[in-house]
């Protein structure tokens, strides 16, 4: 049994769930959590659907399942060395994808901008409507039913208007409050895996090169290590050794900073973290810095690369050519998107015809939708 502090979150002392359920045999709320996440239609999805590159680009790089691992992989470390809720932190880290579109970041962009009229499309927004309504496995309940503890980590950002929707979940929003730290941590454990991952894909997709990023600090600092330590070894092995170190030395940071705010805070449990003015899981100023100039690095020469540019063009004619084609006709949509596109026009006019429309593309993978998008526009397509 894994010792906690007193400010983690206790399965005991859980907020609950929307539909009362009995207390599972043998595992905590959280585990029933994470397993009804790792059971979920949305999370196989997540196999087919990427970040930065399309999944046809290739099979070495990550998706977002592969990517959601890692993310579950760095919560898991740091949530242990700070006695935090492990479980509670895997089912967040595996789920904070789920909203996602395909074709990553462009897709997200390019749905939102469709749905600009009406109400907006934003991923961890739609992650929580996955969980809370759009898998529909169970007799009882509508969603997975999550405790209130991972719907509230899922959501890491929430405009007020939005927070007012949302009710409970979205409260922290209103009231300036902190979710739990198993919430706070698992938001930089992305952020730990994505740049990582990326620097990883971006070169062996040679869309960087080692020599560019040696302006990046953190990584010409592990780099020199490594060079002096292994002057013989492969670029590929020197790859993943610069990563590790780079990921270790954000990882501890990570532990190091944040035991000492929680020391200097001292909450004595769950409630006094939430109502703490900032967040106690941080890095520390420095680390911060150097974490900040890969992001911009990466911004600037991998996800704005002429390449990566080419195919966030298609994918934004994709998500687009889908989506204004089934809200102009709702029967090119299969019949239970039809209904329930129906039914929520009924209650809120368009706007529910179109949350519908975006929550069947949102859904698709990469390749459904290029599939989709053929079928629909491709004359030489008779399927
Ligand atoms: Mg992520």
């Amino acid at each position: 049994m894994q010792t906690l502090a007193p400010y983690a979150a206790h399965a005991e002392h859980t907020q609950g769930r929307r539909f009362v359920e009995s207390q599972p045999g043998y595992r905590s709320e959280f585990q029933r959590d994470r397993d009804r996440i790792v059971h979920s239609t949305a999370f196989r999805r997540l196999e087919y659907k990427t970040q930065v590159f399309v999944n046809h680009e290739g099979d070495l790089f990550r998706t977002r399942l592969t990517h959601s691992i890692e993310v579950a992989q760095i919560s898991r470390a740091i949530a242990r060395a700070l006695e935090l809720n492990e479980d509670l932190t895997e089912a967040i880290a595996l789920a904070h994808d789920l909203g996602h579109t395909p074709f990553g970041h462009a897709g997200q962009d390019a749905l939102n901008d469709c749905m600009k009229e009406y109400g907006g499309f934003e991923h961890n927004l739609q992650s929580l409507r996955v969980v809370d309504h759009l898998e529909e496995k169970y007799a009882e309940f509508e969603g997975l039913n999550l405790t209130f503890e991972t719907r509230e980590g899922i959501l890491k950002h929430c405009s007020p208007g939005k927070a007012k929707e949302l009710g409970d979940v979205a409260q922290r929003f209103s009231k300036k409050q902190q979710p739990t730290l198993e919430a706070q941590l698992c938001n930089l454990a992305d952020e730990i895996a994505y740049n990582n991952h990326d620097v990883d894909d971006g070169l062996r997709a040679q869309l960087i090169s080692l020599e560019q990023l040696q302006e990046v600090g953190l990584f010409r600092e592990q780099y020199a290590e490594v060079r002096g330590l292994y002057p013989n070894i492969s670029e590929r092995r020197s790859i993943h050794e610069i990563v590790r170190r780079m990921i270790n030395l954000l990882v501890s940071d990570l532990i190091r900073t944040s035991l000492k705010k929680l020391q200097d805070a001292k909450p004595q449990d769950v409630n006094a973290v939430r109502t703490q003015a900032k967040p106690l899981i941080g890095f520390s100023s420095e680390v911060q810095a150097a974490s900040l100039e890969l992001k911009r690095f990466l911004r600037a020469n991998l996800y704005q690369h002429y390449r990566v540019y080419r195919m966030t063009k298609k994918a934004n004619q994709v998500v687009c050519g889908l989506f204004n084609a089934f809200l102009d006709d709702l029967k090119l949509m299969p019949s239970e998107y039809v209904q329930r596109a129906q039914a929520l026009e009924q209650k809120n006019g368009i706007d529910g015809k179109a949350r519908i429309v975006s929550d069947y593309i949102a859904g698709m993978t990469d390749r459904y939708a290029i599939t989709e998008y053929n079928r629909l526009f491709d004359p030489r397509t008779l399927t």
